[in-house]
Formats: C-alpha cells, sequence, structure tokens
C-alpha cells in the first residue's frame, strides 16, 4: 500500500505491517469505548491510514462511518448527529471543518486526528492524535466473531434530491461485493496489478477497491490529497499504476494535463470511469490518443456501488474503432448476483429491446434494502426491488443505456467539438409548463456564442428538442462527488 500521505512524502508498507498497525487501532478504539455497532465516523483522503481505520472498525464490530468533507458543513453536521457517530478520525485538511461545525454536533465524545505527534494543529476541539494512540498498543488481537449481518460500515447518499440518507453496509454485503468487484468482468483483479482508486474512500468505500486489494494481494496505490494532474501522474509512473479508478471530471482535467504537457502513463492499461457518464470524446482520447481502455461502470451509493461494467462481447471485438467507442457510452451489464427490470410509470414491466426505457429497479446481496434509520421508503417495495431513480434501456445482449433520471427525461446523444461539459435543466415556461435550457462550459481556449451552439441543432434533432437558450459559463457547479448540480442550476436559472 502506497500513499502520498497528507503531510507530504510518499508512505509505503506491506499488507502484513498494514494489518499489524490494524490491530493496534482496534485495541485503541475499544479504549475509547468503542463497541459493537458503535458509529465511528472518518473525514479523510484515501491513505494508508484511512484502510487501518476500514478494517480495524469493522473488524471489531463497529461501524466505519465515511463522511464526504465536500458537503456542506450543515449537511455534515446533519450526518453526524443522524448516524449518532461517537468517535471522529479526521485528516489535518479538514480539522477546521470539525472546528467550524464541532458546536452543532452532540453525540461526539472523541477527535482523532490522523497524523503523528510532530504535526498535531493546535485547535479547541478535544483532540488525540493517531499515531500515538497506536503507539500505546499491542500487534497483538484476536478479532471478535459475530453475525455475518453484522453491519460493518455506513455511507451517505451524495443528497442530490434531498437529505442525504444513510446506507448501511453489511459484512456480507461487503465481501460478496468485493467477490463481484474482483471478477474478470469488473476489475480482474490480482497480485500483478496495480491500482490507484482516485475515487475517494469517503464515497462508497471507494468502490470497494481497498477491500478488492486486500483480497487479491493487488497492490494499493492512495492519492492522498493530490488529485491534481501533476500530483496523479508523478504517482502514476512513480508506482507503475495498471488500473484507476475515478468519476469523469477527475479524468478531464488529467487528460487535459497529459495533452498540454505532452505526457503519458505508459504502464497503464484500464481507465474505470463511473459515477456520471463519460463522454465520447473522453472515450476517444483514453482509448485512441494514450492506449488506455475505458472500462465504464454504473452504481450507486445503494449498490455498494456496483450495478454494471461495459466490457465488450467477443462478438463486438471485430466491430470498428468508432461502433466500439459508441458503444461503451453504455452502462454495461449487470454484474454477476444484481438483478434487473424496467418498468413503466404503472409499474408494468418493460422489454428488454434497447429501445424501451422507464426507471431501473435491482435486487441483489448488495442491494440495500431500507435506508437507516428512516421509516418509510419509497424506493423499496416488498419483494426487494428498490427503484434507482434512472431511467434506462436494456438491450437484447442485457447492455443498460441511461437516458437520465426519473425526473429530467433528456434525449442525449452528438457532441458539439468546442464544448467540454454540458447540462440541460427544465425552466418554467408559460405555454409549455417547462422548457430545456442548456448550460455550457467550452473546451480549453474555445470561445463559443450562444447562436452558434443553437446552430450545432440544426437538421440535428427535432425543432421542440432545441433548448430555447444557451448559456455559456465557465464552470459547472459539481456536488461533493463530482455530479454536476442541477439544483443549483435550477436555482441560479430558473428564472431566465
Ligand atoms: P451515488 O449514489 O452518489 O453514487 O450516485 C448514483 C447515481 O449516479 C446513479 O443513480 C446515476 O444516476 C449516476 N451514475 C453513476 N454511474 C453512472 C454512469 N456510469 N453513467 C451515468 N450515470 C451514472
Amino acid at each position: 500500500i502506497v500513499s502520498r500521505s497528507v503531510e507530504g512524502p510518499i508512505h509505503r508498507y506491506t499488507l502484513a505491517e498494514s494489518r499489524l498497525r490494524t490491530h493496534r487501532l482496534a485495541h485503541a478504539l475499544g479504549k475509547l469505548g468503542v463497541e459493537l455497532g458503535d458509529r465511528v465516523g472518518t473525514i479523510a483522503w484515501n491513505t494508508h491510514r484511512h484502510v487501518e481505520l476500514y478494517f480495524a472498525v469493522s473488524g471489531m464490530g463497529a461501524v466505519c462511518h465515511t463522511m464526504n468533507p465536500r458537503l456542506h458543513p450543515t449537511q455534515l453536521a446533519y450526518i453526524v448527529d443522524h448516524a449518532q457517530d461517537k468517535v471522529i478520525f479526521v485528516d489535518l485538511t479538514f480539522v477546521p471543518l470539525v472546528e467550524a461545525v464541532w458546536d452543532a454536533l452532540k453525540n461526539v465524545e472523541t477527535v482523532v486526528v490522523m497524523t503523528d505527534r510532530e504535526h498535531m494543529p493546535s485547535t479547541r476541539l478535544p483532540v488525540l492524535c493517531y499515531e500515538e494512540l497506536l503507539d500505546a498498543e499491542s500487534e497483538e488481537f484476536a478479532w471478535p466473531t459475530f453475525d455475518e449481518n453484522t453491519a460493518s460500515s455506513l455511507c451517505y447518499t451524495s443528497g442530490t434530491t434531498g437529505n442525504p440518507k444513510g446506507v448501511l453496509y453489511s459484512h456480507r454485503s461487503t465481501v460478496l461485493h468485493t467477490f463481484a468487484m474482483a471478477l474478470p468482468t469488473v476489475l480482474s483483479a490480482n497480485e500483478r496489478e496495480t491500482i490507484l482508486p482516485v475515487v475517494p474512500m469517503f464515497h462508497v468505500n471507494a468502490w470497494g477497491i481497498p477491500y478488492v486489494t486486500a483480497m487479491t494481494g493487488m497492490k494499493l496505490v492512495m492519492p492522498g490529497p493530490g488529485l491534481d494532474g501533476t500530483s496523479l501522474t508523478e504517482l502514476m509512473n512513480a508506482e507503475t499504476v495498471t488500473i484507476a479508478a475515478g468519476v469523469p471530471t477527475i479524468w478531464l482535467g488529467l487528460l487535459d494535463h497529459w495533452r498540454e504537457h505532452k505526457i503519458s502513463v505508459p504502464s497503464m492499461h484500464t481507465v474505470v470511469i463511473g459515477g456520471s457518464a463519460p463522454n465520447r470524446s473522453m472515450i476517444d482520447a483514453f482509448q485512441s490518443d494514450f492506449g488506455i481502455e475505458v472500462l465504464h461502470a454504473w452504481g450507486m451509493t445503494e449498490m455498494s456501488p456496483i450495478g454494471t461494467a461495459c466490457r465488450l462481447k467477443p462478438s463486438m471485438l471485430d466491430a470498428s474503432e468508432n461502433e466500439r467507442h459508441t458503444f461503451q457510452l453504455k452502462q454495461g451489464r449487470a454484474v454477476f448476483g444484481v438483478e434487473m427490470k424496467i418498468v413503466d410509470e404503472d409499474g408494468s414491466e418493460l422489454p428488454h429491446d434497447g429501445k424501451a426505457f422507464g426507471e431501473l429497479k435491482v435486487r441483489g446481496p448488495w442491494v440495500c434494502s431500507s435506508y437507516f434509520n428512516v421509516e418509510k421508503s419509497d424506493a423499496h417495495d416488498a419483494d426487494g426491488w428498490f427503484a434507482t431513480g434512472d431511467v434506462v434501456t436494456i438491450d437484447p445482449d442485457g447492455y443498460v443505456n441511461i437516458t437520465d433520471r426519473s425526473k429530467d427525461v433528456i434525449k442525449s446523444g452528438g457532441e458539439c467539438p468546442d464544448i467540454a461539459q454540458a447540462a440541460v435543466i427544465g425552466v418554467p415556461d408559460e405555454k409549455w409548463t417547462e422548457r430545456p435550457l442548456l448550460i455550457v462550459v467550452p473546451k480549453k481556449d474555445c470561445q463559443i456564442k450562444s447562436e452558434q451552439v443553437l446552430e450545432f441543432f440544426d437538421g440535428k434533432v427535432a425543432k421542440w428538442w432545441v433548448p430555447d437558450n444557451v448559456i455559456v459559463v465557465d464552470t459547472l457547479p459539481l456536488g461533493a462527488t463530482g455530479k454536476v448540480q442541477k439544483i443549483k442550476l435550477r436555482e441560479q436559472y430558473a428564472t431566465k
């Protein structure tokens, strides 16, 4: 496990060494009063210490509650309170964040800063030092035995459609999900690979990657707080990373960096893209310009997260490059263990013909059956199906294609060469109740005007599909997990 530490230097150790520190940490947690089922919060980057917390907290029977530091402080306070975290482990970077919400936190007894004595901050919080806690403990620890359905970790949804909701994972669901992630149809994990999860450990357990590396012996490279192009590329090349996983916005920045500095990462053969849909030019760039295969995957917090992965069937390998890249825009086929169906507004099942679209429902051993401490969930039904809110088609080969979230049905396809990112929102309209408004971010060094973008639609789609207006902006508001915050766009532009 190699990590860029928050303090700066690269930290490197073996799984065996990690295990011994995990034992020390489990002892320390016991001394802090953590018991079976207690929630232990983390607000931290991807580093070796966060990995130790994953295994020590869950292994001793408590619940590792990872929190997203990019959430609004009031949402963060809501989550800590709702989860009733007893202890919070926090990276140096996020001490000010905890200070800002401290007065609203009622249940937290202890804050542990994930650093050594030398780097401890001065703060009004009642803090302990992570390394000191570990130093005081023994390397021998006998893991307790408990039911496989015991909760192991907790993650709150991004809250794009309301207050964040907690999803509780069990030891059973996590182990089964880890097997699924390791499959040849997904990560094809084995000890000859080196993986760099850019996807954060604070959101859906970094897609389960820290568990996969522990299960398979695959080398794990952790970026810490260094998510910029220079830091990521440096780490990828120094550690000969073969697989990297993250959301499209991260890859957009990295590809720009590679092009600008005329650099590449020769060791890398696969980039896993999920969390939101990559566009065609991203797939082209990775595969045609840099020789890195794109593995497009789809999932949700409620699904631990894996649902589908888009590996091409052998019969598709002979297709033209153009056809293959277009196909990879699909989210892929259900990973073994996940059942899927599409339903219309009345709940009737729709055919898997690649044309009929409706809401995707899923069921499986790592799909949550309810939300944490929420009495009623409209998304869950009595037969175990979970309504994803994603609107999709499924083709006869089983490949899922997302058209949008159920509230925003939008036709997609086609790309304007001068546009890097785009979002469409519905804005109130007297005649039609709602009409689409397009908001675009131009590509680097491209100047575009609204009229040009509108002309781009000419002859491509029906007139009434064309947005009424186009707004050109420098950036789109991104939420804590890299998704475009349509709520913010609606607030800002709903009257225009
Ligand atoms: P979260 O629970 O925050 O991980 O968000 C899950 C949602 O992100 C899904 O329901 C989708 O709407 C969206 N999403 C995840 N992966 C993809 C993907 N590959 N393509 C399009 N949307 C995605």
